[in-house]
């Protein structure tokens, strides 16, 4: 009787001890992570946010009720490096291409102005880290689509001294000189003008961003790059079988040379289930982002608004299943197994795609330091994650640009 007595008090006392200690790490282990986290650069390196600044209802300094980005919700969610997306539908070329991809400069610049007490233009990876220092958000842009140069090299230059930090060779379209990956080949990859860019690029110290590009043109690309490539918004086709995402030969190339995987949070590039259900209810991210354009005119700020909007309906409707935020740290998790710690970021395309349930804005991104912290990863692996490995990158093509600008 005793000994059963004794045997249940230590069932009891040792299943408490163990509640009570797994409380006590829980609570540490957020504690830790929110420090770790607002003591960090968090770096997003792709927010279509730039579409929204020319909106009359939308103000970046404000809480927005609707949208994935503004002031005070990257103030709340420590997102202290922003890459400002400049993008126009890749159907629009030359000249006209050029001048609206000026207009988005245009309206990114003057915000940057208004809100200087919050934000600070940066062009290098040591602007960004000041930037921190000083309790400001860096603001970067990248120009997502190479048709916006109008096949002028030129026109890049000039994007470089306007403070462009990356370009996305091509969107959803093959454009003069490369094919893209929703598209059908045209080019077999680059053409030579395409490869001349690449070069410039790297002379200019612009980051090659290969998202959106097909298989062909990343292996050119990478071949003829100076600098280590990035992937300013694209996931893992392991687990998302879609042709934006990377296969794990190409992330084990990418880091092969240095490069870097920054994970887009859009839910058909982070489920399965939920790409195969998109594409059935709607054809594809191409043929609904085609209606979307035509519903909303000349009004880009709408496009966002109105993809969620079709969203939540087709999920109210039960044609589209719930994706949970935790898919993200999933897809982090699978390249740091394939190929390190050195070689994967954040790169959420806020305000260009649909969320998952968990991080509906980026006031949310904490929760993501405190699963990888939860995971077992080091502060250290935490931190590049966050933001150090782009910066690395920056910093080599950096050093590459100095090398190529002092050849004569
Ligand atoms: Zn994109």
């Amino acid at each position: 009787m005793r000994s059963i007595r004794t045997l249940s008090c230590f069932v009891i006392c040792f299943t408490a001890t163990l509640f009570f200690s797994s409380i006590g790490r829980g609570d540490d282990i957020a504690e830790h992570a929110r420090k770790l986290h607002f003591s960090s650069v968090v770096l997003d390196t792709h927010d279509d946010t730039t579409q929204r600044l020319f909106s009359k209802s939308y103000d970046l300094g404000r809480r927005n009720p609707e949208g994935h980005v503004d002031i005070p919700r990257m103030r709340e969610g420590g997102m202290n490096a922003i890459f400002f997306s400049i993008w126009i539908d890749g159907r629009t070329m030359g000249p006209p291409a050029v001048q609206k991809a000026l207009d988005q400069i245009d309206v990114v610049l003057e915000n940057v102005r208004r809100y200087s007490t919050d934000l600070v233009l940066a062009r290098t990876a040591d602007e960004v880290r000041q930037a921190q220092a000083k309790g400001k958000i860096a603001v970067l842009m990248g120009i997502e689509g190479g048709h916006m140069i109008g096949n002028d090299i030129r026109i890049l230059r000039m994007f470089e001294a306007l403070g462009i930090r990356y370009m996305t060779l091509t969107h959803f379209y093959n454009n003069e000189w490369g094919d893209s990956s929703t598209d059908k080949p045209v080019h077999d990859g680059l053409t030579d003008f395409g490869k001349e860019v690449v070069r410039e690029m790297n002379r200019q110290g612009i980051l090659v961003d290969i998202s959106h590009v097909s298989d062909k043109s990343f292996y050119d690309a990478l071949e003829v790059s100076k600098a280590p490539l990035i992937a300013s918004h694209s996931s893992c086709r392991a687990i998302s079988n879609h042709p934006r995402n990377m296969s794990d030969q190409m992330i084990k190339d990418l880091a092969a040379k240095g490069g870097v995987i920054q994970i887009n949070y859009e839910k058909s590039f982070l489920d399965q289930a939920y790409k195969d259900a998109y594409e059935s209810a709607t054809g594809s991210v191409v043929v609904s982002m085609e209606e979307i354009l035509k519903s909303c005119g000349d009004d880009s700020g709408c496009v966002i608004l109105e993809m969620s909007r079709r969203d939540r309906l087709l999920t109210e409707q039960g044609k589209l299943p719930h994706v949970n935020w935790e898919k993200i740290v999933e897809h982090i998790d699978h390249v740091v197994r394939l190929v390190g710690s050195d070689h994967v970021g954040l790169g959420s395309d806020f305000d260009g795609a649909k969320m998952p349930d968990g991080l509906e804005d980026c006031s949310k991104l904490p929760k993501i330091t405190e699963a990888l912290l939860r995971k077992g990863y080091s502060e250290d692996d935490i931190r590049k994650i966050l933001g150090r490995n782009l910066l690395r990158v920056m910093e080599q093509a950096e050093h590459v640009s100095r090398a190529l600008r002092a050849e004569k």
